[in-house]
This record gives structure tokens, C-alpha cells and sequence, in this order.
């Protein structure tokens, strides 16, 4: 229902407003919220740009200023910013930092949440829950201010969490979204799709990353797309990288370490097989099966011609497994 919806924007744009002002102009916000921003090194500018905000820490400090602004209970709850229990209503958010996920034309869909401190055993982040307004697999955190760029530079940066996608865009590399919080899913590589045909995927130095790196490649090939992948140092991730290097030494790290997907793929199954046949079989078919999602066949060609060469097999082998693959999956 469009007026439901609408009920619903229209207080995510009060609490953002309200995060906001909890951050700049109260005690706690300021001495807590603007602290930790500092400490994670974001300017001014760019806490503004992505209007980071601070939920104070009480019980439902968000919840009752809005309602006693008129705004209505029920789409405080259905936007998830207010739970409500026993009659009782609490806001959701408590003594987080705030960042606010806004749609390609850049209306507030919902927020990610995160605690101050790095206890391993508290949940990192809270993110607003799925609604009618914030379809979390069709979303990517950062897309209303990298679209110009995506467009212009014809490629993406693709990264884990949101401050992956604020320090880079501080850093001056402003052509990168975040799939934050979930598994990356094919309706937000089709937002991308329709500002360019090519992805480079920079997920965090560890297993973690890895793996998503490596999930995500095949549904980017999938829709005809481009994708190339650089991985960083491990236990470094593009944020804690990008605080450390000037944005000269940024652009040269990812100028040497992107390779296309199937070098990369290579390269990582390289290092686990250490030359033992049976790995390597396996290594291969995992490639076969990634060139067999290209819808375009002469890519297709290339990238067996390129498999053939990397990993010293005839191209008719591969020919012969992705004429399997495609026949089994058709
Ligand atoms: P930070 O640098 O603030 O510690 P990060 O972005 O490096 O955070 P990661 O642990 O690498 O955090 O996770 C990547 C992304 O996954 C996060 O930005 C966040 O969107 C999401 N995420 C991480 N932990 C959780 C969690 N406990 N619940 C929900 N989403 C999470
Ligand atoms: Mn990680
Ligand atoms: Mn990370
Ligand atoms: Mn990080």
C-alpha cells in the first residue's frame, strides 16, 4: 500500500534526522558517536556526506520524541526503529553508531547499527529488519553516492561493510557499494548492471572474504558482467587499508594485485593444491563450472583458451566439461 510506504519513509527520514542531531548537538552523541568517528578517522565532510548519526543510549529516546511529534507508532514498528512489548514500546537502536542505507535516489530505507566497542561476543552490527520499504537483497549501502562514478569510470567497487565504502569514498575512490549484511544477491549486481558491465570485488583479507569473493563471482558472470577481483594482506580489509596508504599507494595496490576472475581463481586453488592431481581436478572443474555461467560465447572461448594455459590442460578437455556443465544445467 503506496500511503503505508510512504508513513514509512517518512519516519526513517525522522530518525535520521534525529540520529543526526543526537550526534552533533548532544553531550553523549558528541563526547561517544563523534569520538568514535574520529577515532576510525572520518572528517566532518564525510560523517555529513553519509549522515552518520548516534543512537543514544536510553530506552526509547527516538521512539517517544516521534511520537510526540506525530508521527505514529505503527510505522515506527514496521520500519523496525521501534519494538514493541507488553504494551511498551523501545527503540531499537541503543548506544550505536548509525548508518543510514538510503535507495538509489537516495530515500532512507533503513540503518545498520554498531556498537562502540570490539567485543568479539556482541553482535557487531544491527541493521534494520526486512520491510515494505527495505528489501535488504535489492539494496547495496552506498549506491546514491557512487552511481555518477560507477557510470563514469565503467566499473564498480564491490566491498563487505559500510565503512569499506566510507573510507575509500574519503580516500577519493568514490565508485564503491557494499552488499552489507548480506550474501550478495543477484538483484543487487542488477542495480550495478545498469550503470556498467564491469565489477571489481574487494571483500576482506581472511576466509570469510574469501569464500564471498568467490560465491559472488559466478553470479556476476551470470548476467553477463565482467568481474575482477583484488584481495588484500590478510586480516586487512579495504577500510583499514585505505587508512593506512595514501590514496597514490590505493590506486597502485589495486593497479598490481586485480586479476581477472579465472587468475584469481587460479591463484587461490593454487595455493591449496601445492600440485596433488586430484586437487587440481577439482581446481579445474571449478573453473570449467564459472566460464559456464558466461551467457556470451566467444568470452566463453577466451576464458577456456585462458583456463588451457593456466593450468596446462588441452582446451578440448575444457570443452568437453563445459559442454557437460551446459548440457546438465539446459
Ligand atoms: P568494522 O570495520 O566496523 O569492524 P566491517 O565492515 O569490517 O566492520 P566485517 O566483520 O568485515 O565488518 O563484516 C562486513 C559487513 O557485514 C559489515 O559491514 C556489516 O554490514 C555486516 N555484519 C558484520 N557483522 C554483522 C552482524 N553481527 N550482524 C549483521 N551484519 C553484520
Ligand atoms: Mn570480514
Ligand atoms: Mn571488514
Ligand atoms: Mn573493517
Amino acid at each position: 500500500q503506496a500511503n503505508e510506504r510512504e508513513s514509512m519513509y517518512l519516519v526513517s527520514e525522522y530518525a535520521n534526522t534525529f540520529f543526526q542531531n543526537s550526534l552533533h548537538k548532544t553531550e553523549q552523541g558528541k563526547a561517544i558517536g563523534l569520538t568514535y568517528y574520529k577515532e576510525r578517522g572520518f572528517t566532518d565532510a564525510t560523517i555529513k556526506k553519509f549522515n552518520l548519526g548516534y543512537s543514544p543510549d536510553t530506552w526509547d529516546a527516538l521512539t517517544s520524541q516521534a511520537i510526540r511529534k506525530g508521527y505514529q507508532l505503527k510505522f515506527l514498528e514496521s520500519t523496525g526503529l521501534a519494538i514493541v512489548k507488553d504494551n511498551k514500546q523501545f527503540d531499537r537502536f541503543k548506544g550505536r553508531v548509525m548508518f543510514p542505507i538510503q535507495s538509489m535516489s537516495g530515500r532512507v530505507l533503513g540503518f545498520g547499527g554498531r556498537i562502540l566497542t570490539n567485543d568479539k561476543k556482541a553482535a557487531k552490527y544491527l541493521n534494520s529488519p526486512e520491510s515494505d520499504i527495505y528489501h535488504k537483497s535489492k539494496v547495496l549501502y552506498g549506491i546514491y553516492h557512487a552511481k555518477q562514478t560507477i557510470a563514469k569510470e565503467d566499473n564498480c567497487y564491490l566491498v563487505e561493510g559500510y565503512t569499506d565504502v566510507i573510507q575509500l569514498y574519503q580516500s577519493g575512490i568514490t565508485n564503491v557499494v557494499s552488499s552489507s549484511g548480506t550474501a550478495l544477491t543477484s538483484d543487487q549486481i542488477r542495480l550495478i548492471n545498469r550503470l556498467t558491465k564491469n565489477i571489481t570485488v574487494l571483500f576482506d583479507g581472511d576466509a570469510a572474504g574469501m569464500r564471498a569473493s568467490i560465491r559472488g563471482i559466478d553470479l556476476i558472470l551470470e548476467q553477463g558482467m565482467n568481474v575482477k577481483v583484488c584481495t588484500f594482506p590478510d586480516g586487512e580489509d579495504p577500510d583499514s587499508f585505505a587508512r593506512k596508504n595514501t590514496l597514490e599507494d590505493i590506486q597502485q595496490y589495486l593497479k598490481e594485485n586485480t586479476q581477472d576472475f579465472i587468475r584469481f581463481k587460479a591463484s587461490i586453488l593454487q595455493e591449496d593444491t601445492q600440485n596433488d592431481p586430484i586437487k587440481k581436478a577439482e581446481v579445474v572443474r571449478d573453473m570449467v563450472a564459472s566460464i559456464s555461467k558466461i551467457p556470451d560465447v566467444i568470452k566463453r572461448e577466451i576464458y577456456v583458451q585462458e583456463c588451457s594455459r593456466i593450468m596446462d590442460i588441452s582446451e578440448e578437455v575444457l570443452f568437453n566439461a563445459l559442454a557437460q556443465l551446459r548440457g546438465a544445467a539446459e
